[in-house]
């Protein structure tokens, strides 16, 4: 028998999960100004032995260094290990790698303009998200901004494991090293963003160190995968990272890959009927008003259907020009 307490902390929820004695708390809460001492209130002194991080984005990890202070190790998906370690696009590689991945959108020199006032604002951000004392004020979906001091997780998870009695499932895609939990049994699943009630996790620009350089991964194949390995897991409830739980996990897992695939499928024909594109005409075919006004999230977004589509051997890319085959 297990038992889950739910804890909402602004817009996320960590849920604190009891079987055969010992106790795991799914994500370690986002760290706004109070948050600390809502997660104590929740958890009414039952501290649980181990956290586990479903992945390193800040308002899923951003209490890690605090929990280890408590004395309570933190574990998180090995490839995710950077993300929680250091900020953000503080090394010059990394915001050359995102600049060059923008660049070769073939976006014209006014987007390119804004894309690198993003980046800038991005690394100014996390940076003092990671050493200032005090929260940034603007909280939007929680009371105050989040902070998120870097730490080093306790034990990096490789692969699919087990702690604490629940088991640990690499999902990779959402980030690198993204995790989800399971208690089999009762035909639970612990979902961090892998899969939410409301939204459909926007597909980010990632990169991984390989040798000497970063290798851009291709996040929404790789979301894909993880979600149609969990489609065969027989969930019957999921416990999301953000919202309240629910009823018909399986439904809700076909659900989004079906979203997935329709999305992928405006992808193909355009590129069928319009003829080859760069990521950036895709984007104003399709969506011309969200590229003009939000391009990163827009050419995120369409990176990521033909990625999906690339791993299907539906679309190809030459000289930052995409066709389908
Ligand atoms: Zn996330």
């Amino acid at each position: 028998m297990a038992d889950v307490r739910s804890i909402a902390l602004g817009d996320n929820t960590v849920h604190l999960v009891r079987r055969g004695g010992a106790r795991l708390l799914v994500d370690t809460g986002p760290d706004y100004a109070g948050a600390w001492e809502a997660l104590g209130e929740g958890l009414d002194c039952d501290l649980p032995d181990v956290v586990v991080a479903t992945h390193g984005h800040h308002d899923h990890a951003g209490l890690g260094r605090r929990w280890q202070e408590a004395g309570v190790p933190v574990w998180v998906g090995k490839a995710d290990g950077p993300l929680t370690a250091r900020p953000l696009l503080q090394s010059p590689a990394e915001e050359a790698a995102m600049l060059a991945w923008a660049e070769g959108t073939g976006a014209p020199a006014e987007t390119m303009a804004h894309v690198r006032a993003r980046i800038a604002a991005r690394r100014e951000s996390a940076r003092r998200a990671a050493e200032s004392a005090e929260y940034p004020e603007d909280g939007g979906r929680w009371p105050t901004g989040l902070r998120y001091p870097p730490f080093e997780a306790d034990r990096l998870v490789d692969g699919d494991g087990e702690a604490a009695g629940v088991e640990v499932v690499a999902a990779p895609g959402h980030t690198p090293g993204n995790l989800v939990l399971a208690v089999r049994e009762e035909g639970w699943l612990f979902s961090g963003d892998q899969l939410l009630p409301n939204v459909d996790p926007l597909p980010a620009i990632q990169f991984v160190a390989e040798g000497e350089g970063l290798r851009r991964v291709p996040s929404l194949a790789h979301f894909a995968a993880s979600l149609e390995r969990l489609a065969d897991g027989g969930f019957t409830r999921c416990f999301p990272g953000h919202g309240e739980p629910f009823d018909g996990a399986g439904e809700a897992i076909a659900g989004a890959l079906g979203r997935i695939e329709r999305r992928c499928e405006r992808v193909r024909g355009s590129l069928h009927e319009a003829g080859p594109a760069s990521v950036y005409d895709l984007c104003a075919r399709l969506y011309p008003r969200a590229t003009e006004r939000r391009f990163w999230q827009t050419a995120s977004s369409v990176q990521g259907q033909l990625d999906l589509l690339a791993s299907r051997g539906e679309a190809r890319e030459a000289g930052g020009v995409w066709e389908a085959c």
